[in-house]
């Protein structure tokens, strides 16, 4: 019986018979788009018409939709090996995709710690870094000179680091996280650097010491947040002075990580490097979930005892598991083979000569370009991630064969690495028409 009702109805109606979909109030909510298959930079839909991914699929995808190498790769790892319990066990495709990290991460990383996607590598860190300095309490308990524990985070106003709870106490306080916020632990938010605001900045974090165990941040461009960016030298400095008071600093780069901010992770643009390092998004080429925090030397052997209770007691079911980790690896083969810094740079070129051209515009503000990643604010309504301009925008862009998701009124674009000349200049086109 059941299955003679289903098939009257389209794929739309029968997602919506069952299925909740993530950040959308289900109330009038718009009918779900079925997408049937996507090939490069293009999506199609079950009726057959087009779009033009301008947003890289919620900023994950990099070489294009269903590149065949990964796919290959994937095929051929899902024969081999699908799953196999990380503890006691390790396999090929984690160690390749490990030493592959390790040599083009900035800065000196010693260790990768795999988890599930953006969020977990965040809630690894952010627990990587408290024990950190637990542990340290604990070696000294018995002796002379004592080392008190650290636990207060430092995070900037407007980040975003995920939706699990760590993640999320460590994100701004904002509609994603008001439902929750007395159960969120606190955390001493600062502000973006700037040159009027940075002497304030370090003088709060000096009055904090001794307690302060960590700092959070999304180099250069705070993404959820409104595809923020700011200034490189002045991070470096800030970062500077945030590493000498023996703060740990963890870097996310869950969004800006490979190649989206014009080098391949964000955190290239300062000389200070961070101690932990969160990757996911675009780590199997946006394929397959996975995260990945990377660590310092310094931050391991913390770890690294005889006594058992110093052990990092953290790991998901699926944490390196093979056919995702096949798929970064081959990703990561795919920046060689298919020149992608090369197509970033020309992408970052195109961009900036857009921008230009914005700029001449009445009724949009604040254009901004790094690398990929073009925004600009739209002057109708607040500057909130509810103001519902957003859904008009994706609405009309999509009736021009582009996808476009603004946050709140804020427009951007992020496209596939893979995106060819004509695609670009429809995208660039199409927002020309509908601002
Ligand atoms: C998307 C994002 C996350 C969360 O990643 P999920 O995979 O969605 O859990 C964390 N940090 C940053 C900077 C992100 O852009």
């Amino acid at each position: 019986m059941a299955e003679v009702y289903f098939c009257q109805m389209n794929l739309t109606e029968r997602d919506k018979k069952f299925i909740w979909h993530p950040f959308t109030q289900q109330k009038n909510m718009l009918p779900s788009i079925a997408i049937k298959n996507a090939k490069g930079s293009l999506l199609f839909d079950e009726d057959g018409n087009k779009y033009i991914d301008a947003i890289s699929s919620w900023w994950v995808n990099i070489h294009g939709h269903a590149h065949e190498y990964i796919a290959q790769k994937i095929y051929e790892q899902a024969l081999q090996l699908e799953h196999i319990i990380f503890a006691g066990f390790t396999h090929k495709p984690a160690v390749e995709l490990a030493e592959k990290l390790i040599k083009i991460l900035p800065g000196n990383f010693s260790k990768i710690f795999y988890s599930d996607d953006g969020s977990t590598s965040t809630e690894v860190a952010i627990k990587m870094a408290i024990q950190y300095w637990w542990n340290q309490e604990q070696s000294t308990v018995n002796s002379q000179q004592s080392i008190v524990r650290r636990i207060k985070i430092i995070a900037f106003n407007n980040a975003y680091h995920g939706d699990t709870f760590g993640s999320m106490s460590v994100s701004d306080r904002s509609v994603f996280t008001l439902a929750f916020h007395s159960l969120l632990f606190e955390v001493i938010f600062i502000d973006t650097p700037t040159e009027e605001n940075i002497a304030d900045t370090k003088l709060l974090i000096s009055a904090h010491e001794n307690d302060i165990a960590a700092f959070i941040y999304e180099p250069l461009v705070q993404g959820a947040g409104g595809m923020k960016m700011y200034d490189a030298g002045l991070m470096d400095e800030l970062l500077q002075y945030i590493k000498q008071q023996n703060i740990i600093c963890i870097a996310d780069e869950v969004m800006t990580g490979f190649g989206r901010t014009g080098k391949m992770f964000a955190s290239e643009y300062m000389q200070t490097q961070p101690d932990i390092i969160c990757l996911s998004k675009g780590l199997t080429g946006g394929t397959m979930a996975l995260g990945v925090t990377a660590c310092t030397e310094k931050i391991y052997n913390a770890f690294l005892n005889d006594d058992a209770h110093k052990t990092f007691f953290h790991g998901h079911s699926f944490t390196a598991n093979p056919i995702a980790c096949s798929a970064a690896v081959a990703s990561l083969e795919l920046f060689e083979s298919e020149k992608s810094l090369q197509k970033i740079q020309w992408i970052t070129e195109q961009n900036i000569a857009f921008a230009k051209q914005l700029r001449q515009l009445n009724g949009i503000k604040n254009v901004r370009v790094l690398g990929t990643i073009l925004a600009f604010e739209i002057m109708q309504g607040d500057d909130v991630y509810l103001n519902n301009i957003s859904a008009a925008i994706t609405k009309k862009a999509l009736d021009k064969s582009v996808y476009l998701r603004p946050l709140g009124n804020t427009v951007y674009i992020m496209p596939p690495y893979c995106i060819t000349e004509y695609e670009l200049q429809k995208i660039y086109a199409v927002i020309m028409e509908l601002i």
